[in-house]
């Protein structure tokens, strides 16, 4: 009798035990799924451009290109790397402006209307149309249909002296997204960060310390340049992807961040 019940209770262990395990196994890859990374790619059609999409390609992951609109004309080949980007079902090709502020931000920021023309004269170079996915040169903002953050950067002093009107510029139908996360370079194009290094990072920011733009929503902002043959871009980013999926992250389509669209 007590034999009995003590196997009856060591079954019910099992049971409890086996449950618990399939639940965890059940919920696992979901929670794992729902963490999403957004590849953004800025300031091409550029030398890297072109690697960056045969590693898309290959791989069948979605992402973001920022492109600006002087690079864009500059050469049939600039030219080309648009129309080919535009081509890839995975791709979405977003607007970085023109000029990119000819890198003088303060400047540009001080004339609102001005930003608006560089930006829709970008539309017209990259064939874009309104409402259109966009990234504001050397600004970290966002201004979409139900999110909408500060540029962190310029302190109160600049934002005196620039007056950026982000709400403006999006109510022209520029729907501007900002990053979560860099993987930054060192100026001339070199990654400073290594894959491994680059992996961690993003594993520490889904750790739950580090407040995302949309929560398990990270948007990753990288540069073209950095993705020439001379800094193995293409080996680079091919790691870069399949280190993320294997550690169980999903790559999603810009136009599904904002989930109110
Ligand atoms: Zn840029």
């Amino acid at each position: 009798m007590t034999t009995g019940k003590r196997r009856g209770v060591t079954a019910s262990a099992i049971a409890v035990v086996w449950f618990f395990t399939a639940f965890v196994l059940a919920c696992w890859p979901t929670q794992a799924a729902d963490r999403t990374i957004y590849l953004t790619f800025d300031d091409g059609p550029l030398d890297g451009t072109s690697n960056i999409l045969d590693v898309l390609q290959a791989e069948n992951v979605p992402a973001t290109m920022f492109m600006v609109g002087l690079h864009a004309k500059s050469s049939p080949e600039s030219k080309a790397l648009v129309a080919r980007a535009k081509s890839m079902p995975l791709v979405t090709v977003g607007n970085h402006s023109y000029s990119h502020a000819y890198n003088r931000y303060r400047r540009f920021y001080a004339d609102t209307e001005a930003v608006v023309a560089d930006m829709v004269r970008a539309n017209a170079v990259l064939g874009l149309e309104a409402p259109t996915h966009a990234r504001l040169p050397g600004r970290n903002v966002f201004r979409l249909p139900n999110i909408s953050t500060n540029d962190l950067s310029i302190d109160q002093h600049e934002r005196n002296v620039e007056q950026p009107d982000y709400e403006f510029v999006a109510a022209t139908g520029f729907w501007l997204y900002g990053w979560d996360h860099e993987w930054v370079h060192d100026g001339t194009g070199k990654p400073v960060q290594s894959v491994t290094r680059l992996v961690s990072e993003i594993d520490h920011m889904f750790s739950g310390k580090v407040r995302f733009v949309r929560p398990n929503r990270l948007i990753l902002l990288m540069h073209d340049e950095m993705f020439r043959d001379t800094f193995n871009g293409t080996a680079n980013l091919t790691a870069l992807i399949q280190g993320l999926r294997q550690r169980g992250y999903s790559f999603g389509h810009i136009p599904d961040y904002d989930p109110l669209n």
